[in-house]
């Protein structure tokens, strides 16, 4: 242990603030300066029992609330959060590397928000009715159980918070397991829902890694639903282990999305929402648009703006608010980003722009790269098909319509992508050949939280977002009563 007691997280079970069964810990490092910032549980077996009976004892009355009831306690969760909103940016933008003025933007918001939002389509959730000349059917959703929360590094509050308030909303309560790497905001949510006094059990939290603690949340007898976000070779894991207990699952996963830009797009904001479709948050984004198909006739002079702007980007200290990229997650990814910038060159790739960042000492052990585009790649090329889930982006070209859609579509992923044009008519006739779960047209992530989320092919399955997230976290019921 760190001696720190702050730096010291506990798992949180039962409305109790708890040491790890095991008694061993996992340290948090800054993606920064390589620093160790806090010692995480390295829960097991027993956690997660204790957890997911926890989270058993606390459905039944959780459960008979009403809707209304429930989505007062999300904006009571939102109110307090958004008093942390400033400690919520500096834990994330340390934790995750990201910087502040992105962490604020992003993540403090979409947080708070996103119990707002939900709290609100709860509480107005209505009952469906299916009127037959001699019956009537009324179809009412409950809640699916115990739920299996589990996130990611790169938006940790943000995603964590998007499962949690459908989740409890619907009247489900949960177990989470955050990232073990990004473990602070996670802690912060705990500490919240303790302040407003949270009934015991409806949220629970148990810190690890995947195989330590994970793998059993996912595959404990008690668990009914299973909202995982993460990699798709974890995801097919998780897949395995829960479909053989038939549990309600929902796989958020990988991606390698297409940004495709015709030659009558307005190029300056297509440079600027290119730039940022590619390397926000150091291009960490499942959506980030990795792979840029630029049409033949303004080809050189989109690279050549889009190189100027990406190289304009401050890169450096994360509390900086001029920083625009901080840095990567760990060594072992920066390592993994750097073997696929080697393979790019061993493929024929001609580096336009890429290195390393000139620093000042305190960083020397952080994980940095500079932004690296990589031209002249085969569509077919690893760097050009496989996730690499960095700051690394591929640029082609190509000549027509039937063209740009078959290397959009060159991909095991399917998750999101970017189309750029003035003629909409084509830009829609596009997106709709497109195999993927969203699509932007002359923007990204632009998030309208009531549409759905979520991809195809190995980008996952099933949707959450708005009523889709309401369905996935309850069970429909139909009640049919004949009349006399
Ligand atoms: P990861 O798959 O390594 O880990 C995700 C979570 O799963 C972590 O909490 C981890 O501890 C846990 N885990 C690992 N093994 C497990 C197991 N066997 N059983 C249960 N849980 C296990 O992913 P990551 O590296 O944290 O995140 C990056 C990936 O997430 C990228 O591929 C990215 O595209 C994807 N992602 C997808 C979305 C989306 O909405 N589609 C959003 C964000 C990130």
């Amino acid at each position: 242990m760190t001696g720190d007691d702050e730096l010291n997280l506990l798992n949180y079970i039962s409305g109790k603030f708890i040491e790890p069964d095991t008694g061993e810990w996992l340290e948090d490092f800054s993606p920064a300066t390589g620093e160790v910032i806090a010692l995480v549980p390295k829960s097991g077996q027993n956690d997660i029992n204790m957890a997911v009976d926890a989270a058993k004892k606390a459905l039944p009355s959780w459960s008979s609330l009403t809707n209304i009831d429930r989505a007062n306690w999300l904006d009571k969760i939102a109110d307090k959060l958004e008093t942390k909103y400033e400690e919520i940016a500096r834990l994330e933008s340390k934790d995750t590397g990201k910087p502040i003025s992105l962490a604020r933007e992003v993540d403090a918001y979409r947080s708070v928000k996103n119990f707002r939002f939900f709290a609100e389509m709860i509480r107005n959730l209505d009952i469906e009715i299916f009127d037959m000349e001699d019956a009537t059917n009324r179809v009412i959703y409950k809640p699916v159980g115990v739920g299996a929360l589990i996130t990611p590094w790169n938006l940790p509050l943000y995603l964590l918070s998007w499962k949690v308030a459908p989740a409890i909303g619907m009247g489900n309560t949960v177990v989470c397991k955050p990232s073990e790497m990004t473990p602070l905001t996670a802690d912060l949510l705990m500490k919240t829902v303790d302040e407003i006094g949270l009934p015991k059990g409806v949220v629970n939290l148990v810190h690890g890694d995947g195989m330590g603690a994970g793998s059993p949340l996912v595959s404990h007898e008690n668990v009914s639903l299973v909202s995982f976000t993460g990699g798709t070779s974890t995801g097919s894991i998780v897949a395995k282990s829960a479909a053989s207990s038939f549990k309600k699952l929902s796989l958020e996963l990988g991606g390698k999305n297409a940004s495709i830009i015709f030659d009558d797009c307005d190029l300056e904001n297509t440079v600027k929402g290119v730039v940022r479709s590619g390397f926000l948050n150091q291009g960490q984004v499942c959506l980030c648009g990795s792979r840029i198909l630029v049409q033949e006739k303004i080809y050189e002079e989109f690279v050549e703006k889009f190189i100027s702007e990406v190289e304009s980007m401050k890169i450096g200290d994360p509390s900086d608010e001029n920083t625009k990229l901080g840095a990567l997650i760990s060594p072992q990814h920066l390592s993994k980003i750097e073997e696929y910038i080697e393979i790019a060159k061993e493929e024929g790739g001609t580096i336009l722009t890429g290195g390393y960042p000139n620093l000042s000492k305190e960083y020397e052990n952080g994980n940095w790269i500079s932004p690296t585009v990589i031209a002249d790649l085969d569509v077919n090329s690893r760097c050009s098909t496989e996730e690499i889930f960095g700051p690394v982006v591929t640029i082609h070209k190509f000549t027509n319509e039937k063209e740009a859609i078959e290397i959009a579509n060159n991909t095991r992923y399917g998750l999101a992508g970017s189309i750029w044009t003035n003629d909409l008519e084509k830009g829609n006739r596009v997106a709709e050949s497109i195999h993927t779960g969203m699509i932007w047209i002359n923007t990204w992530l632009h998030r309208d939280l009531r549409v759905p989320f979520g991809g195809v092919k190995d980008s996952g399955v099933g949707r959450e977002g708005g009523r889709w997230s309401l369905s996935f976290f309850s069970e429909a019921m139909n009640i049919c009563t004949k009349h006399k």
